[in-house]
């Protein structure tokens, strides 16, 4: 006897057209909960959306055979057309609906959604300030983050005590790929200012989505492995603990880009913010698979990699 949910699925080739375009995780971003997600291998592990428990082991997603299982009160699982039809209430029209939203919906492989940066650099044009600014590495920013002032004065950061574009901040100098540099971000200070404009500032124009940076410095090191951070302040943490090869992404988002230049390297750890944005990008990347050997470390809840000790961090790289 069938409750026709088989026989609903089975006699339309359209939902064998979705189930190919569609994928568990597009589903569980769509919904908002892909940051509760964490890695582990190639299973993404969380709390089950479906019958909506709190147990952070309950749903498995095999993202290789992109297919469900929740261990906890539902005991069942499936493919993503099963996930869509539980979660919009079980109504065969809003998951047709909802799949074909999903499955016409532009995607960058899903490394980089949501919030992308406005990704046209052609916006505004970009003008490279090569002129040397003497910075100063005493700043108590930095001491409270442990970042020796030797670190700070290789990677050219630190106050700047003058007028113009970087008052107000602690400064880190840009490069190009090639090493050149670009010019100069701020990192806000003043807590008023960081929540009406964010906590980087950044120069008119910069193209912050085809850079990664400390690029030049990580692919001389030539290990062709990588380690990806999200800011200047974990890179400079991971070289003090002896790490060479780090880049940052400026941000926890991916662009098409920035895959683009990992895939150059022979393998990439993605060790992004022990936050919600840190996690999604984290989930999202890995189960795009847009690099071959990919793996993930995470630093404790509500930290930043810059945030850990040399110990500690040794200890996180040397794992998996
Ligand atoms: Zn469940």
């Amino acid at each position: 006897m069938s409750d026709g949910f088989d026989d609903r699925r089975d006699s339309r080739t359209v939902w064998r057209k979705w189930k190919a375009r569609v994928r568990i995780i597009q589903v569980l971003e769509d919904i908002g909960r892909l940051a509760e997600f964490r890695v582990f291998g190639r299973r993404l592990i969380g709390p089950c959306p479906v019958h909506g428990g709190d147990n952070r082991r309950a749903f498995s997603v095999d993202l290789q055979r992109d297919l469900w299982f929740c261990f906890s009160r539902c005991q069942s699982g499936g493919d993503v057309i099963d996930l869509a039809w539980h979660l919009s209430g079980r109504s065969w029209s809003r998951t047709a609906a909802w799949l074909e939203r999903l499955a016409t919906s532009p995607t960058q492989q899903t490394v980089c959604s949501g919030h992308q940066l406005p990704a046209n650099p052609t916006d505004r044009s970009f003008h490279p300030f090569t002129r040397r600014l003497s910075l100063d590495p005493s700043h108590p920013f930095f001491r409270r983050l442990h970042i020796h002032e030797d670190t700070l004065r290789l990677f050219e950061a630190g106050s700047w005590w003058g007028p113009g574009f970087l008052q107000g901040t602690v400064a880190v100098r840009l490069h190009d790929l090639h090493g050149h540099p670009i010019g100069y971000a701020g990192r806000r200070l003043n807590p008023a200012d960081i929540t009406r404009w964010g906590k980087w500032k950044w120069p008119p124009g910069f193209p912050k989505s085809k850079l990664l940076w400390n690029w030049h410095r990580a692919v001389s090191e030539g290990h062709g492995s990588l380690v990806v951070v999200e800011g200047a302040w974990s890179v400079m943490k991971l070289w003090q603990a002896g790490f060479r090869n780090v880049v940052a992404l400026a941000g926890s988002c991916i662009s098409p880009s920035q895959a683009q230049l990992l895939r150059l390297a022979t393998s990439v750890t993605l060790f992004l913010d022990g936050d919600p944005a840190g996690h999604g990008a984290t989930a999202r990347s890995l189960a795009s698979g847009f690099h071959p050997s990919l793996r993930a470390i995470y630093p404790p809840e509500g930290l930043d990699p810059a945030d850990l000790t040399e110990p500690h961090l040794r200890a996180l790289l040397k794992r998996t």
